[in-house]
């Protein structure tokens, strides 16, 4: 780069400059391999706008650092064969969690973003946060105590979590969880002796796992939904993920669907929440005599098999829910103009299973006509793990902003 051969002006730091640009340019590098999963060093250098000397270069480092590797090759047209990158599966790891209100699935990932170990812990009807706290930090210890040799390249530990996730000025994060009635929270930073920690609100997390390797990859304006027991969004605007003034934005579940409509779990009337939410759901189908086991993927199968064999009641439920979303993201829709609608969580993937037009068909009815013909709706790629996926990315984000001379540094 010129920046290199011009000689420092007086006053200016040019090596800071120069260090900088390098990081820079290592991150966008380290970050393309990891979201494309296999690539070349043509195909890097093309898509990041670096020169075949600066993508070689970086390629040798991120190589040397054991951070990537190449895994084979292709033949190109003159015949000679071209080198295949991908992440380097044992380079680094992630712990990704998904902090559900019925327990804490915590996952370990490889640099490859395969899940190599899992703990789950929970199980209560009603979850405490100290209960919480006390799960995370358990399965936390059972999955070090079982990885001792990867541990030492373990990057951090990422939590989804069922609410607000606020990062005040000073660094610390505050979970605000109104709908599961606790307190403010600080995001305990306990939980392991050496990992730092992040946390993220979950739909959040999800939508990040649907952007780098899901139903959102290279789409530059969709929305994410997470349609479980509570009801979250995440907004992606110009190929990136909408946090807001204090990162609380796309906090759809809690929009008002109906004006002074059923009560919510956040104290508030007529959310999308109280209309779409697992428990409202299945409530509605017991109102009008619907009778299931618990609360889960099981109670809404038999909503949705009932359906299917044409049960009346069951019918008139499913078609309720689904007029419902389709009113709720017709308006998501009207204001953020997406190219793609996404919808996940487990109840949305249920959903979308048999009823994907359907749906479809409700948010066009349910928003500008103009903006209903710029839009497709497909279900999330990810199932069920997608929230603690998205919340492994946040340590894996850190890795790929730490300068060279940081890295595993103890
Ligand atoms: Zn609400």
């Amino acid at each position: 780069m010129s920046a290199q051969s011009r000689p420092a002006a007086p006053g200016i730091r040019e090596s800071a400059t120069v260090t900088s640009l390098r990081h820079q340019n290592r991150a966008a590098a380290l970050r393309f391999v990891l979201q494309q999963r296999e690539t070349t060093r043509a195909e890097l250098a093309r898509r990041c706008g670096f020169s075949s000397a600066s993508a070689a270069n970086i390629t040798a480092e991120l190589i040397e650092d054991g951070l990537i590797a190449e895994v084979g090759s292709v033949a190109s047209r003159g015949g000679r064969p071209i080198s295949l990158l991908a992440p380097r599966a044992d380079g680094a790891y992630a712990i990704g969690v998904d902090v559900g209100e019925r327990g804490v699935a915590v996952e370990l990932f490889d640099l490859s973003l395969t899940m190599v170990d899992r703990e789950f812990r929970g199980g209560r009807r009603e979850e405490s946060p100290d209960d919480i706290h006390r799960d995370l930090s358990e399965a936390i210890a059972e999955l070090r105590e079982r990885n001792r040799e990867r541990w030492p390249r373990v990057l951090g530990i990422g939590l989804g979590l069922p609410g607000v996730v606020e990062t005040e000025a000073d660094g610390t994060q505050v979970l605000y969880a109104q709908s599961l009635s606790w307190a403010p929270r600080p995001i305990p930073l306990d939980l392991d002796p050496d990992l730092p920690v992040y946390a993220e609100n979950g739909a959040k997390t999800q939508a990040r796992a649907e952007l780098w390797y899901g139903a959102a990859r290279g789409i530059d304006h969709a929305v994410v939904a997470l349609l479980g027991r509570g009801v979250g969004l995440g907004v992606i605007t110009d190929g990136e993920l909408a946090h807001g003034a204090h990162s609380s934005a796309g906090e759809w579940g809690h929009t008002k669907i109906r004006y002074g409509g059923a009560l919510c779990r956040c104290g508030q009337l007529g959310c999308v929440e109280a209309y779409l939410g697992a428990d409202a759901i299945l409530e509605a189908w017991r109102a009008r005599g619907g009778s299931f086991d618990g609360s889960g993927w099981q109670a809404l199968g038999a909503l949705l098999a009932a359906a299917a064999s044409s049960d009346p009641d069951a019918t008139a439920v499913l078609d309720d829910t689904i007029d419902a979303l389709g009113a709720a993201l017709g308006s998501v829709v009207n204001l953020t103009n997406p190219q793609r609608v996404v919808i996940g969580g487990w109840v949305g993937m249920r959903l979308m299973e048999q009823h994907a037009d359907q749906i479809a068909a409700a948010v066009r009815r349910n928003c500008l006509d103009r903006l209903g013909a710029q839009f497709e709706l497909v279900p999330a790629t990810f199932g069920g793990d997608t929230v603690a996926l998205g919340s492994a990315l946040m340590p894996i984000t850190a890795l790929i902003d730490t300068p060279r001379a940081e890295l595993f540094a103890s």
